[in-house]
């Protein structure tokens, strides 16, 4: 860091007072980072749990009433919230799956629920059908191991 030009005051008590001065700008640098990356730190914990219970109120929504699918956390959210994993299950052949949302080509901007039309059974899709996914839940493991990836 290139240090900062201070004409020099001529009188020495002068110079004693800007080295003061300077010293203390330089201490609330130090102070003022420390107080920055410790908000930083508390307000990234905190959108994380945010996250993490916007996960488990999905989850919770789609047990007991099975939907509306929407709202739901968006790929990045799930996973800084510790839920990585969806569970899904073809709605036609009823074959379950576990999907790595860290692996998906998606953008991670896309919401969890509209993954639904777009996760598709490779099974049924041999079979020339294109039946769209039943989201089960977030999950923070895999249950399935996805065979195919
Ligand atoms: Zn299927």
């Amino acid at each position: 860091m290139a240090l900062k030009h201070h004409p020099t005051p001529l009188s020495g008590g002068d110079r004693k007072a800007l080295a003061k001065e300077l010293g203390r700008a330089r201490a609330m640098t130090t102070i003022l980072a420390v107080q920055s990356s410790e908000a930083r730190a508390k307000g990234e914990a905190l959108i994380r749990q945010a996250d993490k219970l916007l996960c488990e109120s999905v989850n919770e929504r789609w047990w007991s009433d099975g939907g509306p699918l929407d709202p739901s956390p968006t790929i990045d959210q799930a996973i800084n919230g510790g839920y990585s994993w969806l569970q899904i299950e073809c709605s036609r052949c009823k074959a379950a799956r576990d999907v790595d949302l860290a692996t998906l080509a998606h953008p991670s901007t896309t919401f969890v629920h509209d993954l639904a039309s777009r996760l598709r059974c490779r099974k049924c899709a041999k079979a020339g059908k294109r039946p769209g996914a039943t989201l089960l839940q977030l999950a923070q493991r895999a249950r399935h191991p996805d065979p195919e990836t």
